[in-house]
């Protein structure tokens, strides 16, 4: 059981001091987002961070320019720089050899040199190692930046250039994410106002999440949820939120019946008459469904608007930023963008204790928003 059983943040602290605080723990969140000012900000990977990373490697001085050509021709055949291709290996007068790590033991450069690539042996002065960026440069700051050290290849991409900006939503859709971010709390609320559950200040503090799931292409919300893993260690807010996206498409695998506590489950109709009248301009509700096997033996259907596989293309708001287990999911399920407002400092996989979103080895990746406070 000891799966998303969290300690508190400094914030949930406050509220588990005082029962009261809870609602208004919770409407100061909504006034805060309210009265916010800023933009969102994406969650990137370091190597869009201020710190520059720097990697050893040695260098040689050549002695006649005009050999450079040749020499550049033959390192990048017999040591080519495999992750260090963002680098331009010659730079004036000096030409990467290779990286520091190349070299171990007792050998040296020149030792190096003469064994791998001989032809070279009396081509340069002489050799010094020097600190280079470890990472490609993302964006046009950087690149400025890394040129200062060492001549970078860069690709300029005008929407990472937009993402970073500090500008990036413009204020209808900020007051969109806004909405349905609010929409999270009051879904909170709501449970915290209906659960016979919460009886202590644990439980409080372990379920106080909730997660709304938004087709944008429609502006209208498509699941709702919130945690029940009081009765499944498994069944966070996001997993449930995902697997009540599929029960939009035919799908799903955890159905009221399985369990007492039906309305936890789905959105009940009173919940919904609830968030209804909170959000009256909020749209509820998914694009109709048609499987592929359907529209394939269906001429009509065609080339009628195909449903999405689970939250392709799906946006997905969470109070705190999800753990490992429902990042993963929320990987699998093909989600777009996932917005979050509190930090996850013990068990957050997409800001606190990882990024997910930046790990090149998985086949998908969402962008991940927060600041919303
Ligand atoms: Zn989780």
């Amino acid at each position: 059981m000891s799966i998303g059983i969290e300690p508190p943040t400094k914030k949930m602290k406050m509220i588990l001091e005082d029962g009261d605080f809870i609602m208004k723990t919770i409407d100061k969140c909504i006034e805060d987002i309210d009265n916010s000012k800023n933009n969102l900000e994406p969650v990137l990977g370091d190597d869009f961070g201020e710190t520059l990373q720097l990697v050893k490697v040695f260098v040689g001085i050549t002695k006649d320019p005009k050999d450079l050509s040749k020499i550049v021709t033959t390192l990048n055949e017999k040591v080519p720089l495999k992750q260090l291709q963002h680098l331009k290996r010659v730079r004036k007068k000096k030409v990467i050899l290779c990286p520091a790590s190349y070299i171990i033991g007792a050998s040296s450069i020149q030792q190096f040199i003469e064994s791998t690539v001989m032809e070279l042996q009396d081509s340069f002065q002489y050799f010094k190692e020097m600190d280079v960026p470890l990472t490609a440069p993302r964006l046009q700051k950087q690149f400025k930046e890394y040129n200062k050290i060492w001549s970078c290849n860069f690709h300029p991409n005008a929407y990472l250039e937009k993402l970073t900006s500090g500008d990036f939503f413009n204020s209808v859709d900020l007051n969109n994410h806004r909405t349905y971010m609010k929409m999270a709390f009051e879904v909170s609320r709501w449970y915290i106002q209906h659960s016979n559950i919460i009886n202590s200040i644990d439980d409080v503090y372990k379920n106080i999440n909730g997660a709304i799931v938004v087709d944008p292409t429609i502006q209208s919300v498509v699941a709702v949820s919130f945690d029940n893993r009081e009765n499944n260690p498994i069944q966070h807010s996001a997993m449930l939120a995902i697997d009540n996206v599929a029960k939009t498409q035919n799908g799903g695998v955890w159905f009221e019946t399985d369990y007492k506590s039906n309305e936890k489950l789905s959105v009940s109709d009173e919940l919904l008459t609830y968030l209804k009248l909170k959000f009256p301009s909020v749209k509820f509700g998914s694009r109709e469904y048609i499987s592929k096997r359907d529209s394939a033996t269906d001429e009509c259907s065609k080339n009628s608007n195909d449903g999405p596989y689970l939250c392709t293309g799906y946006y997905v708001y969470l109070i705190r930023e999800p753990c490992f287990m429902c990042s993963m999911a929320l990987v699998h399920a093909r989600a777009k963008r996932i917005f979050f407002c509190l930090d996850n400092i013990y068990f957050g996989a997409l800001k606190s204790k990882t990024k997910l979103q930046t790990k090149s080895s998985l086949n998908h990746h969402f962008e991940v928003f927060t600041g919303f406070l």
